[in-house]
């Protein structure tokens, strides 16, 4: 049985008092919530005094993107053990705005998940393909390419601590979704992938969540799926209220 999961994506919204504030509102909202895991990502600036405000509490501190290297000269960046020192369990790697406006590589997604596990940090791993991919037929063509890359770096009995967000790039923040049953196809073609590298048990223990445009209203469509573990959620996220509607339809 995969532990689902919630993930909200803060992006480059709130500063430190207002994010502060959203957090003590999910951490309220979603007190009474058993069962899924939830992660608050939000912009690296509130990353400290996010993680005070919900240490101790079922809610758990991730950030947006790191550096695959350690330490080292590397001007704005930030290192996996810097993110553990403020507190952070997770990582959103990949996601197709650090691809498409910062030059994210296939390759550079593969190496951060590898020095987040070897951190201790999960790394929340975003595949998806564009629209034109889409409209090519190549949809699958380029989660396999970006997977593959993603997962070439990592130990294989690592595997199964790396979790899978598939997030169609046309999906994202635009109000239109996959459906449930369209999203639980690619998490079949992500875990076959899985399984072909890392066997079958690795494979059926990762867990692939849907992202894209995900609300209450539509939360439920994506959960019903037997493939789909969970959410990573954009801009609902910035909704105490909406946030914990779809972490509470998680826990049934
Ligand atoms: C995201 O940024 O990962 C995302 C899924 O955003 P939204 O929910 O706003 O589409």
């Amino acid at each position: 049985m995969r532990v689902s999961l919630i993930a909200g994506n803060w992006k480059m919204h709130l500063t430190r008092e207002a994010a502060v504030r959203l957090a003590r509102d999910v951490v309220a909202a979603v007190a009474d919530v058993a069962g899924p895991q939830v992660v608050l990502c939000p912009p690296a600036t509130a990353l400290e005094a996010v993680g005070r405000a919900i240490e101790g509490t079922r809610v758990l501190l991730g950030a947006q993107t790191m550096h695959w290297e350690p330490q080292g000269a590397y001007t704005g960046e930030i290192s996996a053990p810097m993110l553990v020192d403020l507190g952070c369990r997770a990582v959103i790697l990949g996601h197709s705005e650090r691809r498409l406006y910062f030059g994210e590589r296939d390759e550079d997604v593969g190496r951060k998940a590898r020095t987040a596990l070897a951190h201790g940090l999960t790394p929340i791993v975003c595949v998806g393909e564009g629209l034109q991919d889409r409209e090519r037929g190549d949809a699958d063509g380029v989660i396999v390419r970006q997977l593959a890359a993603a997962i070439h770096p990592i130990p294989l009995d690592r595997l199964q601590d790396v979790v899978i967000a598939y997030e169609p790039v046309w999906a994202i923040g635009t109000g239109l979704t996959a459906t449930g049953p369209e999203a639980d196809r690619v998490a079949a073609v992500i875990r076959a992938q899985l399984a072909a590298a890392g066997g079958v048990p690795a494979a059926e223990a990762v867990r692939v969540l849907y992202g894209g445009s995900v609300k209450p209203g539509n939360i439920g469509e994506f959960l019903d799926q037997p493939g789909i573990d969970g959410a990573l959620v954009g801009g609902a996220s910035l909704d105490a209220g909406a946030f914990a509607e779809i972490v509470r339809a998680a826990a049934r």
